[in-house]
């Protein structure tokens, strides 16, 4: 079959590929955890139910301006004054479907033939995926003194002339760790003195625990948004947990939300209607469930953090933020039972139905993705399974349910 070249070389989304598999297990009635998705269990914000079935309601679902429904950028624009501090106009801003997209979309806009975006490891898994589907050069910042936060000495050594443009995901999807402040305020100088972009990766943020705080870029910069080189990107996904909507957004200069306008008038044409009025819903409707989520999160992050307590040589880094944390399993791999994180969690699943996601996809091999997404009971039985099939002394079989697990090494 003749394929573009450029087309084939992009990887599938192991993220979305372990939910997939996840997904089956569950099909067949397997008693599958899944500690991979990072997908909050709440039920959608009534507010955002009600604004979409207005809607649907009205039988009047047409398309809309490219760049969203008025109210819904309103909304965007209101949510920008009181979380960013910065007063934006319409033009300023783009709906998507997702931020996935408009991270997509920003990277076209922007991006030349060999440009270069500098990503901070451990990252999102899409981010070097992406700048190559549109041509451009990921140069990964790997923190050298082995912790999940790169110090600015690091990124300023990356930059070179073909520096276009640096994604910052503060809190950090995989690590949970929040960027220091002076680490931002230092970054958005460079970008501002350079002209390099900064894409903020906003999505988790104020999904934030134990008083931390994601600064937003903004408040470092001293020039009007036109002129500034920032560029936020956010959405209703994580922070209501309306992951299924598809609804995320740019906030930028005008002249490129023009250019990303341009873009989707010709690959999407509107975002749906109905999943606009929904994520209005949720932006201008009782905010209460968003501080709910924090603080389920943040619950959720300690009793995972007492689990991993019991595994040996096991260190993890306290997340300050999203769902998400990052232990390291170097000591479980290479030691003769599994290679790398890849082998490691490809055991965890097929041994203990545990679903994880392997380091490597994030740029850090021997760690793991543990997603606290779910459930504390969830929690609890995963880490305890996990910790039943990395133990060469435990009994080999271990019961769940009436289903009995047998373990045996790869
Ligand atoms: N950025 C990061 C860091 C994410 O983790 C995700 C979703 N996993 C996205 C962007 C995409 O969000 P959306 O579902 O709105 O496309």
């Amino acid at each position: 079959m003749s394929l573009s070249q450029k087309a084939c070389s992009i990887l599938a989304s192991p993220t979305v590929a372990l939910n997939e598999e996840a997904r089956l297990l569950h099909e067949k009635g397997e008693p599958v955890i899944h500690l991979g998705i990072g997908e909050p269990k709440n039920k959608t914000p009534i507010a955002a139910i009600l604004g979409s079935a207005a809607k649907l309601n009205s039988g009047d679902v047409k398309y809309e301006p490219t760049d969203g429904t008025p109210s819904l950028k309103k909304a965007v624009i209101r949510y920008t004054e009181e979380n960013y501090d910065r007063v934006v106009r319409p033009q300023n801003v783009i709906i998507s479907d997702g931020a996935k997209q408009s991270l997509w979309n920003v990277l076209f806009a922007i991006l030349n033939p060999q440009d270069e975006v500098i990503v901070l490891a451990p990252y999102w898994v899409s981010y070097p995926e992406m700048i190559r589907m549109v041509g451009g050069i990921p140069i990964i910042i790997t923190p050298e003194d082995g912790s999940l936060v790169p110090t600015f000495e690091e990124i300023e050594r990356a930059i070179s002339s073909n520096t276009k443009g640096i994604i910052v995901n503060n809190p950090n999807n995989p690590s949970g760790a929040v960027y220091p402040e002076e680490l931002i305020a230092r970054i958005v100088e460079l970008c501002e003195n350079k002209g390099i972009y900064m894409l903020c990766d906003d999505i988790y943020h104020k999904l934030v625990f134990d008083g931390n705080v994601a600064v937003p870029a903004y408040r470092y910069t001293n020039k009007d948004l036109e002129n500034s080189k920032i560029i936020a990107i956010n959405g209703v996904a994580k922070l209501y947990g309306m992951t299924g909507f598809r609804i995320g957004w740019v906030v930028a200069p005008r002249k490129l939300v023009e250019i990303l306008t341009n873009i989707q008038s010709q690959t999407t044409t509107c975002v749906s209607p109905v999943m606009q009025a929904a994520a209005e819903g949720a932006l201008t409707g009782i905010q209460s469930n968003v501080e709910a989520l924090r603080l389920s999160m943040q619950n959720n992050r300690d009793i995972l953090m007492q689990e991993l307590r019991s595994f040996n040589d096991v260190r993890c880094f306290k997340p300050q933020g999203t769902f998400y944390a990052m232990p390291d399993f170097r000591a479980y791999c290479g030691n003769g039972m599994v290679k790398n994180s890849v082998e490691l969690a490809k055991f965890l699943i097929k041994k203990a139905l545990v679903v994880t996601v392997p380091g490597k996809e994030f740029g850090m091999e021997g760690y793991l993705r543990l997603s606290y997404s779910g459930n504390a009971n969830e929690i609890t039985e995963g880490l305890d399974r996990m910790k039943w099939a990395l133990d060469p002394l435990a009994p080999p079989e271990i019961y769940i349910g009436d289903r009995k697990i047998v373990r045996d090494w790869i």
